[in-house]
């Protein structure tokens, strides 16, 4: 498979550091408010990420944590914590605001059939990893204490900008926020590991450190959690495009500086989602759920369309009026897979090709927009429906658009298929005794089902409508 690679800026062949093993880890969601459909095309194309790898063989082993400290409303360190912010937005306590968001998020994957990863990990659950990692680069001379907080001292490392040159003027989020500069720091671009003292004293969650009493930056969350459960090599870390810098890279050099060798080869980022005003962010105000697309009586399934449509090095924009064409795209294409009959075993050697095409286009930098035009390529193909139905169904392993879900579903489809070779046989047998009530009642039964009978020279045969 090839991906694209921020590292680097390339295509490149993927190959994980362990044969058939990935590991991989995906930046969580800051859980101070619902998700917006932005965050989401993220976690939906990550999502079918993990699910190709999944496809092609590998055994997938990823990670997320989950933001509940330290993700100040500046990505330059400064700010108010914005957990602490939608704490006091909602009058709660920021373990509650947590424990609601974190839910709400889980709750919108499902609708939108991303899975959870193997590992979800709150950052609040590894206060005392990031203590060691902190007091580590502390050993090692990578960080430095000033102003009662703890700070990474980005002059150690011989190229900080990983991902190649960057806008240092990025790093002047918190000039926009009209927050003032830290002037603690050595160098610009030097970010907190532990902060004790912030302008905003009124952190809710606190811990004890070596340092002072006090609470985590957000990079350091990242760095450890990984850590934890993946191990000192990561096959692939993935993130919005806005984390490559400064989250990502100082991710980076946490963890190089820590481990002492090259922490993760390939960084997969996903291009936002736009709307009229331009990046969509919860800092905005009003933004766009899955439960408001909801309740315009939108299938949260089509938004996953919308976003497997186009490629997810891309910028995307939002409007209804393509999300109408979407929602009209699924409902076409899932009746025509309904209207495809069971009958009968899939040809796999038929299969093969239609499925090797779907392999070949995701293959190339996951390309979903490819990838669902297979699906169009199925059903025109000259094969039985029987092996339409089955390509599709490997294909929407990776796509998880419920394509063969209503009733077709092959799971469902031989318990139902059970059930409808049941009332024929009951059928037959009372017509055999002229007991025209009851095959009459039958007929009905399975005209609700959708179920047309032949009588064939070989005997009765069925097929869905
Ligand atoms: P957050 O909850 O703010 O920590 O963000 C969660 C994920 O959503 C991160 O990977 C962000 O990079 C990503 N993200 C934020 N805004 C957008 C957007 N407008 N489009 C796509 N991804 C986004
Ligand atoms: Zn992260």
């Amino acid at each position: 498979m090839v991906l694209y690679n921020s590292l680097g800026q390339s295509k490149q062949e993927f190959v994980p550091h362990t044969p058939g093993k990935v590991n991989m880890y995906t930046c969580g969601p800051t859980v101070y408010h619902y998700a917006h459909i932005g965050n989401l095309r993220t976690y939906i194309m990550e999502d079918v990420l993990e699910k190709y790898l999944r496809f092609s063989g590998y055994d997938v082993n990823r990670v997320m944590n989950i933001t509940d400290v330290g993700h100040l409303t500046s990505d330059a360190d400064t700010g108010e914590d914005k957990m602490l912010k939608g704490a006091k937005r909602e009058h709660k306590t920021v373990l509650e605001i947590a424990k609601f968001y974190t839910d709400a998020f889980f709750s919108d994957c499902e609708k939108l059939n991303i899975k959870r990863p193997d590992v979800v990990e709150p950052a609040t659950n590894c206060i005392d990893l990031f203590i060691e990692m902190i007091s580590k680069l502390l050993d090692k001379g990578y960080a430095y204490i000033a102003g009662g907080n703890v700070y990474f001292d980005t002059s150690k490392l011989e190229n900080y900008y990983v991902f190649g040159n960057m806008n240092e003027d990025d790093l002047a989020v918190g000039v926009r926020d009209s927050v003032e500069e830290d002037k603690n720091k050595r160098n610009k671009t030097d970010f907190v590991l532990w902060f004790t003292k912030s302008k905003f004293d009124s952190q809710e969650l606190k811990w004890e450190s070596p340092w002072g009493l006090g609470y985590p930056g957000w990079h350091i969350e990242c760095s450890c959690i990984s850590y934890k459960h993946n191990g000192e090599y990561l096959d692939i870390h993935c993130g919005g495009v806005d984390n490559k810098f400064p989250h990502h890279t100082n991710e980076i050099a946490q963890s190089e500086a820590f481990l002492g060798h090259k922490w993760c080869n390939y960084w997969f980022h996903v291009l936002h989602l736009n709307d009229a005003r331009g990046k969509m962010s919860k800092s905005k105000g009003d933004f766009l759920t899955v439960s408001l697309l909801e309740k315009k009586g939108y299938n949260p399934l089509v938004y996953r369309m919308f976003c497997l449509q186009s490629h997810y090095r891309k910028p995307l924009t939002f409007s209804y009026e393509s999300l109408d064409n979407t929602a009209t795209a699924y409902d076409k294409l899932k009746k025509r897979i309904d209207a495809l009959s069971f009958d009968g075993e899939p040809n796999l050697e038929e299969a093969k090709p239609l499925i090797d095409k779907f392999k070949e286009a995701l293959d190339n930098d996951l390309n979903t927009s490819l990838g669902l035009t297979c699906v169009y390529d199925v059903l025109k193909a000259d094969v039985s429906d029987a092996t339409k139905l089955y390509s599709i169904g490997e294909f929407d392993k990776v796509l998880s658009l419920n394509l063969i879900d209503s009733g077709n579903n092959t799971e469902n489809a031989s318990e139902s298929n059970a059930e409808i070779d049941e009332l024929i046989a009951k059928r037959t047998k009372a017509r055999a005794e002229k007991d025209w009530a009851t095959a009459d009642a039958i007929r009905d039964k399975l005209k609700e089902m959708h179920v047309v009978i032949e009588d064939t020279k070989d005997g009765i045969k069925w097929h869905f409508e």
